[in-house]
């Protein structure tokens, strides 16, 4: 199994060289809140609001200090953005008074957070602190399982699977591989296995002899 993830990251590497999120970030606490705010909501919309927020909250500090109703206001063309504000203030409150401001830098300290969990939290170690993440949100978890790395459907538990067989350094960059793979090729209707680079390597390949 850990033979075929080398293989299935150095063909991967070949098709997507500048694989990353989609989402746009300067730094951890950006890439937090918008975290947040891409839960069942496209990560292009995030993008298109991201500037005008992040020049208004630029620290944590500055969403506990605005009311809920202007942050409301300020987030209000993203799905369920009432929720969401109440999430990112308590988040906010919580990184304030428990983490001095500061982003914590482990899965386990960061799931303490209010609307975070796994995923956001992997999300962040890996894209903004470069460190080892294994981050499964619904493409990394489709691409997985049609793979055959996982016979799992519970993303922690697809975590674990992943976590014993890529190689640690790889993690952050397998997880956005497989993410851009599931938006790009192993569409969730329509897989494009015709087109795939790793058909050989796929328990599911629809075109594979
Ligand atoms: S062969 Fe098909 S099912 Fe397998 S990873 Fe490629 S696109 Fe997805």
């Amino acid at each position: 199994m850990r033979d075929k993830a080398l293989k299935v990251i150095e063909r991967l590497e070949e098709l997507y060289p500048n694989a990353r999120l989609e989402l746009e970030y300067d730094n951890a606490f950006q890439l937090l809140i918008e975290a947040i705010l891409a839960a069942q909501e496209s990560d292009k919309k995030v993008n298109e609001l991201r500037r005008e927020l992040f020049n208004k909250y630029k620290t944590p500090e500055d969403v506990v200090k605005a009311p809920l109703d202007q942050l409301e206001k300020d987030i209000s063309s993203i799905n369920f953005y009432r929720r969401k504000a109440k999430l990112i203030k308590k988040c906010c409150q919580a990184l304030v008074e428990e983490f001095g401001g500061e982003i914590p830098k482990s899965v386990e300290e960061m799931v303490k957070l209010p609307g975070v969990g796994r995923k956001t939290a992997n999300m962040v170690i890996g894209g903004a602190f470069g460190l080892p993440a294994i981050i499964v949100d619904r493409h990394v978890l489709r691409v997985a399982q049609r793979i055959g790395f996982t016979d799992k459907k519970d993303p922690d538990k697809v975590e674990q699977d992943l976590m014993e067989i890529v190689p640690k350094e790889s993690w952050t960059k397998f997880s956005f591989l497989l993410l851009n793979h599931g938006k790009n090729i192993c569409l969730a209707r329509n897989p494009k296995c015709e087109e795939c680079p790793i058909c050989d390597l796929c328990d599911s390949c629809k075109t594979k002899l």
